[in-house]
């Protein structure tokens, strides 16, 4: 049993134009780095599958899915939000995206991986039930999620986020859900600048000051997050593992390093180990800069698969 690899190359066909920061080469970027840091050799490599109309239904209406199928363009982009734009191949990667998630799931569920990372595009974290936004049409975590407390049954399955920007989204569908606990931390008065208000019991939001650096947010996730995960007992833990908190990416000012992430990684899988026999999703959200990105990653990938 190995730790699995999930992508597809639609995720590198789906592009909002130049210059846009969530642009194709972030999955080369990372799926390089990983290659020769080693660690793929470590983990076995998938195909996303497309995600089910079914599927994507347990974390957005069925009208909203739909909608955002007929607003495909056959040429050019259409706009979706001032940020998110699709061309004619963005519907089919947003399908590998949120596919990528339940395969993942079946994977770990079905004990034929240990753990999943998935290196996959668009990111989710910002799509609400009825609403994409903020680079995001699908939430694959939360299709993620839905799938292992729907199809397999599982009863307490905790959602993780560390990307710089809050998880709109994915509170959105999952706040009033009592299977769920979200713990996240974010850099406040950013996009989508929402979040400090808690919208459920099951929500732990850690808003960080901008410049707060690295033992600022170790302080959120221990004081915060681990009593909550803790208490909660999850059977299984998804991460919504954006990297634009780090120093390098210009998206945010948390001013973190790559020490953070294996940092938080660690005690996400020690979590794991004690309540969910280490059952972990990882899937990739934000960060824009290619160096910093794959690096990060790569720190993360590595405690992830337990070759730290
Ligand atoms: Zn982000």
């Amino acid at each position: 049993m190995l730790p699995a690899y999930i992508s597809h190359s639609d995720c590198v066909r789906h592009e909002m134009g130049e210059h846009h920061p969530e642009c194709p080469e972030r999955i080369g970027a990372i799926s390089d780095h990983l290659l020769i840091k080693g660690l793929l050799d470590y983990m076995r490599p998938y195909d996303a599958p497309l995600a089910s109309e079914e599927q994507l239904a347990r974390a957005h209406s069925l009208s909203y899915v739909r909608e955002i199928a007929n607003m495909a363009p056959g040429e050019g982009y259409a706009q979706v939000d001032p940020d998110t734009w699709m061309n004619s191949y963005t519907y089919l990667a947003a399908l590998r995206a949120a596919g990528a998630a339940v395969l993942a799931t079946d994977l770990v569920v079905q004990r034929k991986a240990t753990v999943a990372f998935c290196n996959v595009r668009p990111p989710g974290h910002h799509a609400e039930r009825n609403a994409a936004g903020g680079f995001c049409f699908f939430n694959n975590v939360a299709v993620g999620i839905r799938h292992a407390l729907d199809v397999h049954g599982l009863e307490r399955v905790a959602l993780v986020d560390f990307d710089v920007h809050h998880g709109n989204g994915s509170e959105d569908i999952l706040y009033d859900d009592v299977r769920v606990l979200m713990c996240s931390t974010f850099e406040k008065n950013l996009y989508p600048y929402r979040g400090s208000v808690p919208r459920g019991p099951n929500m732990i939001n850690v808003g960080l000051a901008p410049h707060s650096g690295g033992e600022a947010f170790r302080a959120g996730v221990t004081e915060h997050w681990l009593p909550a995960l803790d208490m909660f007992r999850p059977q299984m833990i998804f991460i919504s593992a954006g990297f634009d908190g780090h120093r390098e990416d210009d998206m945010g000012n948390l001013g973190l390093v790559e020490a953070d992430y294996e940092w938080v990684t660690r005690q996400i899988m020690q979590v794991a180990q004690r309540h969910a026999q280490g059952r972990v999703v990882s899937c990739l959200e934000g960060g824009y800069v290619m160096s910093p990105l794959a690096r990060s990653v790569a720190a993360h990938v590595k405690v992830l698969i337990g070759a730290d």
